[in-house]
């Protein structure tokens, strides 16, 4: 399971929780969302802007950028 994360606002989505709020359930992936999925925190960053990985505690990583 992946994580992914909003470069926008910071909201994650975690497969192996999904977002029950969202109405996308444990163990969906990522790739399953709607194509028209939109950041449920912010509204304004779609799916493809999205990045995976998981964030070290020392909130540096490769693959996420401030
Ligand atoms: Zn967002």
């Amino acid at each position: 399971m992946a994580e992914y994360h909003c470069p926008g606002c910071g909201y994650t989505y975690d497969e192996s929780t999904g977002d029950d709020h969202e109405g996308y359930p444990p163990g969906m992936l990522f790739n399953d969302l709607p194509d028209d999925f939109v950041c449920p925190a912010c509204s304004v960053r779609y799916k493809e802007d999205f990045v995976s990985g998981k964030l070290d505690e020392s909130g540096s990583s490769d693959e996420i950028t401030s």
